[in-house]
């Protein structure tokens, strides 16, 4: 029997798949259209990325790592300041949201969750947050792990050269020099450490955004939740 027939449906949407395949740009447009929060649960990896270097805690001691994945304050809430970010991230009170993105912590991220004492505290936090319901939740596992039983589950795909562009573009558009074949070898390096975590649900509904504009795509979405948009109604 399908243990999903039997769970309650939580409204909320999830949406896994790899990095630069456009999951954020598409939850929180989703999100917005809803009224729903949006929740990017990268952003705990991250969180935790940067306080184990900050904290000088080895990062590949999973008891360590897991005593400060438990013990970390991670606020997340909406953008306080306009400088082009989709939240403001929050750690033991301090606004960390563009650190976050540091090369370093991209570098390690991949190492750090993968530990499952690690994943297993984020998990559960991620849970209670997609339990609340009016949520899209974004990351690798979260239709398949943390949320089956979400009302719609999305798995987003895109190729590499298309994911590359757009951390690219990403980078530029916030004043970072950036070089492509970097970007692209970094992407690479993250696709295969995270080969494991990625777990797309079996009842996922795989869509691609290559070559698709984020309006075609929330239109997608909101028709195949039933809640077609008014454009999406017209087409
Ligand atoms: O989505 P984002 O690029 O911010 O994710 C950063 C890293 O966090 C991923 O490369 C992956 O190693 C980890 N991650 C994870 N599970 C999630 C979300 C992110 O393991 N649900």
């Amino acid at each position: 029997m399908d243990t999903h027939a039997r769970m309650n449906v939580i409204p909320a949407i999830t949406i896994d798949g790899p990095a630069g395949s456009g999951k954020s740009t598409l939850g929180e447009r989703l999100a917005r259209a809803l009224g729903w929060l949006y929740f990017d649960t990268g952003v705990m990896y991250r969180a935790l990325t940067l306080a184990a270097i900050g904290h000088a805690v080895a990062l590949d001691d999973p008891a360590a790592l897991e005593r400060l994945a438990e013990a970390l304050v991670i606020d997340v809430s909406p953008p306080q300041v306009g400088d082009g970010r989709q939240y403001t991230v929050c750690v033991d009170g301090v606004d960390v949201t563009w650190s976050l993105r540091r090369s370093d912590v991209e570098q390690q991220i991949s190492h750090v969750a993968a530990h499952p004492g690690v994943r297993r505290v984020m998990r559960a936090r991620q849970r209670q947050i997609g339990l609340r319901g009016h949520v899209v939740l974004v990351g690798r596992d979260i239709g398949s792990v943390v949320l089956p039983d979400a009302a719609l589950k999305i798995y987003l795909v895109a190729s590499i050269d298309e994911r590359a562009r757009r951390r690219m573009q990403e980078r530029s558009a916030r004043g970072q020099p950036a070089e492509l074949a970097a970007i692209r070898a970094d992407i690479a390096r993250r696709d295969e450490l995270d080969r494991h975590v990625m777990q797309p649900a079996h009842d996922a509904v795989q869509l691609s955004s290559e070559g698709r504009s984020p309006d075609e795509l929330v239109d997608q979405v909101m028709r195949l939740f039933g809640r077609p948009t008014s454009s999406a109604v017209s087409s």
